[in-house]
């Protein structure tokens, strides 16, 4: 029968792409819409980056 076509790997993903991270611009996502800051006393906007997992936490 016909030829073997040899099998192809995947071509690896590239890695997450941090340079707009270490620039300041995060990819944020939010995590939790309402979190209680105990040290701000006072409910806040919890997000996350998507690409490095750095954590923001945003006063209403
Ligand atoms: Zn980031």
């Amino acid at each position: 029968m016909g030829k073997i076509i040899p099998f192809q790997r995947p071509k690896k993903r590239p890695p997450p792409d941090r340079t707009l991270c270490r620039s300041g611009f995060h990819k944020w996502v939010v995590e939790k819409e309402t979190a209680f800051d105990v040290k701000l006393g006072r409910l806040v906007t919890r997000s996350r980056c998507a690409r490095c997992g750095l954590v923001r936490t945003e006063g209403r």
